[in-house]
């Protein structure tokens, strides 16, 4: 029998409500869902990738299909690893199309065989994303709504 697993590569810098949308939806869709984070960022991260793969860890606890793990170098070499047939991403608005599709088609070109599938999530988080979130934790407003509570007191503790 055939079995799909997928992966969903970024930085969670934090996992917020609208990733957690996409994991939900793509648990339900995949035999298994590896939640990966990548590791070598450019910028600096306000969570460690420690911290980051602690939350996730704790807030994908509800789906025993779902696998958090960290990786490194190109996405295509990774899958290969791991297996996985399909590439999941998400987007929110035209604007996350054009780069999203930049991405989607290059590591076509990379392996022509693994698929990119892209989700929306609910309305209510078309417009989240990790970086307003940081933004408002610090400018010391209010995130309840938009991260889980684990994730709601880590920011608290981080920016205070
Ligand atoms: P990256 O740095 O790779 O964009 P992110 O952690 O910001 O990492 O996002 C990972 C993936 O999750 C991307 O495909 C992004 O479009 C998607 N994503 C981020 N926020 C949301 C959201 N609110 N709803 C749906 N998808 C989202």
């Amino acid at each position: 029998m055939k079995s799909i697993t997928a992966i969903y590569p970024g930085s969670f810098d934090p996992v917020t409500n609208g990733h957690l949308d996409l994991i939900e939806r793509g648990a339900k869709m995949f035999d298994r869902l590896i939640v990966a984070v990548l590791r070598n960022l450019d910028k600096a991260p306000l969570f460690s990738l420690d911290e980051r793969v602690e939350m996730l860890t704790e807030v994908t606890r509800p789906w025993p299909n779902v696998e958090v793990d960290v990786f490194g170098g190109l996405l295509v070499d990774y899958a290969q690893r791991r297996k996985a047939s399909v590439i999941l991403r998400g987007i929110r608005a035209v604007s996350d199309y054009e780069y999203e599709l930049q991405m989607a088609m290059m590591n076509r070109k990379l392996e022509p065989n693994l698929e990119t599938v892209f989700m929306m999530p609910a309305v209510a988080y078309s417009y989240l994303s990790s970086r307003v979130v940081r933004e408002i934790a610090q400018l010391g407003g209010p995130v309840q709504g938009l991260v889980p509570p684990a994730v709601e007191q880590r920011l608290r503790a981080k920016v205070f």
